[in-house]
């Protein structure tokens, strides 16, 4: 399995190292496919319309290092010191997940303790992805190769 509580361990550290004594942090983990985990975490800044979500640094370094994702979580501080809840991708980063096709697990939250988590593979977060329809396109999607 790729998405294991290594990986959510990873999302996790980041944040509490990178925001120490902070009532808001949040952070994401990547494995690729190589194994390597990468983390990131996004700016707060003063117009949410412009904001990035915690995945995007990791997703654009995977590319960078052209390393197929294989597993992606998400965590953010829960209320009242309560550790961290588990947050499933936005549709945005599961459309940026897509690229790798419809089998990259992500940490989706257990719904009575967002703490807790499981594993879905994107085909089953969005079993009706839009991309589906387009009978000249490969299911799972397959980027180009050059
Ligand atoms: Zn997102």
């Amino acid at each position: 399995m790729s998405l294991d509580q290594e990986l959510v361990d990873a999302a996790i550290d980041l944040a509490r190292t990178r925001f120490p004594g902070q009532d808001w942090s949040g952070a994401a983990a990547l494995r690729l496919d190589d194994g390597t985990i990468l983390t990131s975490t996004a700016p707060d800044v003063p117009n949410n319309a412009v904001r990035l979500c915690h995945e995007t640094g990791a997703i654009c370094e995977a590319f960078k290092l052209d390393r197929k994702v294989m597993a992606s979580v998400c965590v953010t501080a829960a209320d009242n010191d309560r550790g961290y809840w588990v947050l499933a991708p936005c549709g945005v980063c599961q459309e940026r997940l897509f690229r790798y096709g419809p089998d990259v697990e992500v940490a989706v939250p257990d719904p009575t303790d967002h703490r807790r988590w499981h594993a879905l593979r994107l085909r089953d977060v969005q079993p009706h992805w839009f991309a589906r329809v387009f009978p000249e396109d490969v299911w799972p999607y397959a980027p180009e190769q050059p």
